[in-house]
């Protein structure tokens, strides 16, 4: 009887011992989970339309409400959303978009569209007015940034290819902890064609030991002091940190320049862990 008692008292005892265990964990948990996000990476969710600025003749700034004003959209840094509308022909499409905003920016998000005149995605935009909804999913990528995860990041960048480069750039420069040094390279057709050239300026001037960006042009106009034609090895190695396992470089344009930069990334002896692509 006696040894009967004895077993019950230690079954209770380690029963208690796991109520708290558990309970301690869910309440750490609780403590240190990190604001929820609104994006759900299963099903699209539908974000309005607020505000529409029109950049250039095919380019302009979306504004999307989140539901409340202390609302965070909850994208990691440097990954992307797939949005959803129709094309010219009422079909469905999708395609993967990275805001220009973080999660500091409560209460909205923003995206910087280039329309092409035969882009499917791209008539969806077009026709988007203040009050329409747009369905996203989220979040999307490879892409997991820790900060001080390097030294230093190269950025190769084409085109709108500059969306995902602009937001990890901005994440790390807005960090006091966040130590990284960012060489961006920015490829363009024209002058006309750069995005985000006066906020990329703007970087450039207020961190001046710590970010850097050097524009290429394939028709660039007369006067133009930055690079000229397809971004090539040699202006990789000026402007892009050694290889060296404290650093990474990044790229994101057109497949066609995805793979000419991968091929000069090797051939200047960036081992794949020192390559990512988005
Ligand atoms: C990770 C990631 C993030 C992205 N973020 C953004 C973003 O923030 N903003 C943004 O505007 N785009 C972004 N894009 C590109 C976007 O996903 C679409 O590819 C783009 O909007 C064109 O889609 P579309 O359906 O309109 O064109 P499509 O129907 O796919 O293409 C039709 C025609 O448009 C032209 N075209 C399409 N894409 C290009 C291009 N890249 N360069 C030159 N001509 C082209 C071509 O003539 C093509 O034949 C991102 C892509 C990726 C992979």
């Amino acid at each position: 009887m006696e040894l009967l008692q004895s077993h019950r008292a230690e079954m209770i005892s380690i029963a208690v011992a796991l109520v708290a265990i558990v309970g301690g964990s869910a309440y750490y948990y609780y403590l240190t989970r990190k604001p929820k996000g609104l994006l759900d990476p299963d099903n699209f969710k539908e974000f309005k339309l607020v505000k529409r600025t029109q950049l250039s003749h095919n380019v302009a700034n979306f504004r999307f409400a989140l539901p409340t004003p202390t609302s965070v959209l909850g994208l990691p840094i440097g990954q992307h959303m797939s949005c959803r509308g129709k094309d010219a022909l009422g079909e469905e499409v999708i395609k993967p978009y990275t805001p220009t905003t973080l999660d500091s920016d409560v209460g909205y998000f923003e995206l910087v569209i280039k329309m092409y005149p035969q882009g499917r995605m791209s008539h969806h935009f077009r026709e988007m007015r203040e009050g329409d909804y747009l369905a996203v999913k989220g979040p999307k990528g490879r892409f997991k940034y820790q900060p001080n995860q390097v030294r230093a990041f190269g950025m190769i960048a084409g085109g709108t290819g500059i969306t995902p480069m602009f937001q990890v750039t901005r994440a790390i420069l807005e960090n006091p902890d966040d130590k990284t040094n960012i060489h961006l390279i920015y490829a363009n057709v024209t002058y006309e064609d750069i995005l985000l050239k006066e906020e990329l300026d703007n970087l450039a001037s207020n961190f001046p030991n710590r970010f850097s960006v050097y524009y290429v042009l394939n028709q660039p106009p007369e006067g133009w002091d930055g690079g000229v034609g397809f971004v090539s090895k040699e202006m990789i190695g000026a402007r892009c940190p050694a290889p060296a396992p404290d650093i990474q470089i990044l790229r994101c344009g057109p497949p066609p320049m995805n793979k000419a930069m991968g091929a000069h990334l090797d051939d200047l002896g960036y081992a794949p862990t020192m390559q990512f692509k988005f």
